[in-house]
Parts: structure tokens; sequence; C-alpha cells
């Protein structure tokens, strides 16, 4: 499983992800069809007490940003029609993390890849060749203090 792959992935779509949070949530309110009262987050109705289960989530209706966030938010079952096979198995993947992590906002973001540590110890030195060509040099980083 490329699981690490994937937070990094995800790493780099959580500043937009989060700015579709609210909107999802938006889309998740439920109204009872026999009332019209909001359901609570549990689905059930607070006027007549029936309880509904989510309802399919119409991914034909969204963007690929609001799929990846629906996906993300643990609420496209793996089975929903429409999803690529990748997406299956990312909302295979959310479904079970959102379960055993059910106050987790988000995953962990990763820690910063080696290259990332690396490339601090490092600046580029410009230079200019004899015949004029451009060379870079990494050189290392004087440590002080
Ligand atoms: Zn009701």
């Amino acid at each position: 499983m490329g699981a690490i792959e994937f937070r990094e992935h995800d790493e780099r779509l959580q500043a937009a992800t989060r700015k579709l949070d609210g909107k999802v949530a938006k889309r998740r309110a439920r109204v009872c069809p026999a009332d019209a009262t909001l359901l609570s987050e549990d689905g059930s109705c607070g006027v007549c007490g029936r309880r509904l289960t989510p309802p399919s989530v119409d991914l034909s209706t969204m963007t690929p940003q609001q799929r990846k966030t629906a996906i993300e938010s643990g609420i496209v079952p793996p089975a929903t029609e429409g999803l690529s096979e990748q997406e299956k198995k990312q909302a295979a993947f959310w479904q079970r993390y959102r379960a055993k992590h059910p106050d987790a906002q988000q995953a962990k973001p990763p820690k910063p890849t080696l290259t990332e540590k690396a490339s601090k110890f490092f600046r580029t030195e410009v230079t200019v060749g004899p015949n004029g060509e451009r060379i870079e040099t990494q050189r290392l980083v004087e440590m002080s203090g």
C-alpha cells in the first residue's frame, strides 16, 4: 500500500481541503422528509424520531476537488457509483480512518522528508565556468552557534 505517498499527497491539498470542509458540512446537513426538520448529526429526527441512513453521495455534481474532499471526509462509501479504482481505494482508506479517529479533523501532517531536511543545510552557489556555462554548486551551510 502506498499509504505514505498518499499522506504526502494529502498534505499538499490540505489548505484547499480545509476551505471546502464547511461546504461539505452544509452538504451533509439533512432534512427529515416527513416534517422538514433538520436531522441531527447521527441522522435522527428530533420531531418524529425516525432515523435516516445517509443518502448516497452524488459525485456527478461535484468538482474533482469536492470529490476528493468528500472522500477524505469519509462520507463516500467505496461502493459509490462513479468512483475510479483509485478513488475506491481512497474512499475505503478514509472511511476506515474516520471510523478509527472520529475526532480527527485531518490526518496528521507527515514529517518533512529527508530531502527537505537536508536542503536546509545547503545553499546553491552559482558560478560561471570558463566557457560561460552556468555552474551550480551545492555547498554545505556553515553551522554557527
Ligand atoms: Zn421527522
